[in-house]
């Protein structure tokens, strides 16, 4: 075969192989929910799917489409919601608004506390340490330094309020008050408190 003719035929073969039928070949992967409603002029050119999934326009570049196999990206938002969902599966929040995407705020619940608080998924998966509740955090840091103290070693150690309560000569409601902030451990709580976590501490 001539040369000239060889290049002349590989070019128009190749030219004539990105054509329409040729792109839809290629954007099989995408699936019955994405319907392509615009005509397609060339890889560097976008083109127009409807999502009825999202029921969005998503306009790629036809490049990405059949070289990247790209994916609305509602599809980006999905994954973030099934790792946002694992992430509270894990840590004891429910999510009580509807996910919008990763970077919007919506309500969560603590469940271990009830309380509701607004984060972006976002900032609740990493800027929120060891899952804890970010409205006992905030109420935690008001707290004068001795009762945190008692409350870390408390929970550090299991010890339920009401036994607590006990070892402190006060009721229940006390220690729960003061675990709120609602009032001040008096000198001889202090006193008694450090005795017992002392001798606790020591015995392991
Ligand atoms: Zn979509
Ligand atoms: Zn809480």
């Amino acid at each position: 075969m001539d040369v000239e003719f060889e290049k002349y035929f590989l070019k128009k073969n190749s030219a004539k192989k990105r054509n329409m039928a040729w792109f839809k070949e290629n954007i099989k992967y995408l699936g019955p929910d994405y319907e392509l409603i615009s005509g397609f002029m060339g890889t560097d050119r976008r083109v127009t799917f409807y999502h009825k999934e999202c029921k969005k326009y998503w306009n790629p570049l036809a490049r990405n489409v059949v070289y990247a196999h790209s994916h609305c990206p509602c599809c980006k938002s999905r994954a973030g919601l099934k790792h946002l969902k694992e992430y509270c599966e894990n840590n004891g929040f429910t999510i009580v608004d509807e996910y919008i995407n990763y970077m919007t705020v919506i309500r969560f619940k603590k469940n271990e506390c009830n309380h509701i608080f607004k984060k972006s998924p976002s900032n609740l998966i990493h800027k929120n340490i060891h899952g804890r509740c970010p409205v006992c955090y905030r109420h935690f840091e008001k707290l004068d330094d001795d009762v945190k103290k008692m409350i870390q070693w408390r929970k550090d150690r299991n010890i339920p309020q009401i036994q607590l309560a006990e070892m402190l000569y006060v009721s229940t409601a006390t220690i729960s008050n003061t675990e709120r902030g609602k009032r001040k451990l008096r000198p001889e709580e202090k006193q008694r408190l450090l005795s017992y976590m002392d001798s606790l501490t020591f015995r392991g």
